[in-house]
């Protein structure tokens, strides 16, 4: 084992030479992760916290650590995990800890709780009893929607990773379907796709208990997805949230793309069924930044860039990516800036976007832009 620290936390982690290798899974690159989720339980400021898949624990610790929540649990199916997060949080709050019939409990100022078991058996058992859940799986989290749909209050918020980027992505379409049961696109517009196949799996899972769901942020980065997801009690935030539902055409020559808010299709060739709606809340976004200029974390700078990104970025599926759409009408790529400017000119709003560098969301239809791009030759 190696001691290290990620922000308050200080943990032991397997020595492995890939992470994937080691007995109980730490990585630093999701170090991003974990400081935009403290960032999220600053400004909800939720008391009943879950960490359902903990590996060695350092979420729910840096939760316990750095945010007001009051009671935190921990858990992981790993007997090896089990043990690290026991001897982290002995490093972390002291010996005061109590061990029983698979559980531990440290008694201070803080309740924090560890588990050994399965995911889905601890939510079924903890009966709408959290303000916050979070899953942070290998893979897709769709195997613990369900019981986290449960465990979770009517208004609290779940907080999902994803990391199978090839199914959400298109390169293993039927995992997708399987998964998302979506039918997931490629070419520049897949890793917004591929959240909003998440999303959407997440809303058609959610509505069939009366639960509307709002998200409050919703990213893809370093291979990953990642969605803070507000839910609304009722059977009419069900309704609202479908209407949010639909699909997207994509024409490969082009690059022109078209959404349709519907249950179904209504034209072949649609991907889909996916999630059409807002990907932030503005004044949460704003929240966090303001948190995040007074916070120490571990990734500061990082993710301050980051979220003014998030900030900026236009509220509207899908972008252009300057790259695909000059390759595919056999044209020269042309500065972004220059771009908008022109768009700004003809009345249309544009924005950089977190999914791609070379890429823009606008409010312009696919004709002015290609236009545009075309003026600029
Ligand atoms: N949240 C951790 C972090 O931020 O470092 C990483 C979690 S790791 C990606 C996923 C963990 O889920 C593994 O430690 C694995 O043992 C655990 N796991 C897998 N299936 C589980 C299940 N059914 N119930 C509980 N834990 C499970």
């Amino acid at each position: 084992f190696v001691n290290i620290k990620e922000g308050k936390a200080e943990i032991f982690i397997p020595k492995a030479k890939r992470i994937y290798d080691a007995p109980v899974f730490y990585n630093p690159a999701m170090t991003l992760n974990r400081d935009l989720s403290v960032l999220v339980l600053r400004v909800l400021n939720p008391k009943t916290v879950l960490d359902a898949l903990s590996a060695t624990g350092i979420r729910g610790i840096r939760y316990a650590l750095e945010t007001n929540a009051e009671e935190i649990w921990l858990n992981d199916i790993n007997p090896d995990a089990f043990k690290l997060i026991i001897r982290n949080l002995k490093i972390n709050f002291g010996e005061e800890l109590t061990l029983n019939d698979k559980m531990a409990r440290v008694k201070g100022e803080k309740e924090i709780l560890a588990t050994n078991k399965d995911a889905n058996l601890l939510m079924a058992e903890k009966f709408r009893y959290f303000d916050f859940v979070d899953l942070d799986p290998f893979g897709s989290p769709m195997e613990f929607l369900d019981s986290t749909l449960r465990s979770v209050k009517r208004k609290g918020v779940l907080a999902v990773t994803a990391t199978d980027t090839a199914p959400l992505c298109g390169a293993h379409p039927k995992a997708c379907l399987r998964k998302y049961n979506s039918k997931p696109l490629r070419g520049e517009l897949c890793h917004e796709s591929g959240l909003r196949i998440l999303i959407g799996a997440i809303v058609r899972y959610a509505v069939k208990y009366d639960l509307g769901i709002n998200v409050l942020f919703a990213y893809y980065k370093d291979h990953y997805f990642r969605a803070f997801l507000q839910l609304k009690d009722g059977a009419k935030e069900g309704d609202k949230s479908l209407k949010n539902m639909g699909y997207v055409y994509f024409e490969p020559k082009t690059g022109r793309f078209e959404i349709e808010r519907n249950f179904l299709p209504s034209r072949e060739g649609a991907f889909g069924p996916l999630w059409l709606g807002p990907l932030k809340e503005q004044k949460f976004i704003e929240k966090m930044i303001e948190k995040a200029e007074k916070a120490e974390l571990p990734q500061k700078n990082k993710l301050l860039k980051f979220l003014s990104i998030i900030k900026d970025e236009l509220n509207i599926p899908f972008f252009y990516d300057f790259h695909a759409l000059a390759r595919r009408n056999s044209l020269e790529v042309r500065k972004l800036s220059d771009v908008c400017s022109i768009l700004q000119e003809k009345g249309h709003k544009s924005s950089r976007t977190h999914f791609s560098p070379t890429a823009i969301k606008t409010d312009a239809p696919f004709e002015i832009v290609l236009e545009t791009l075309k003026l600029l030759q």
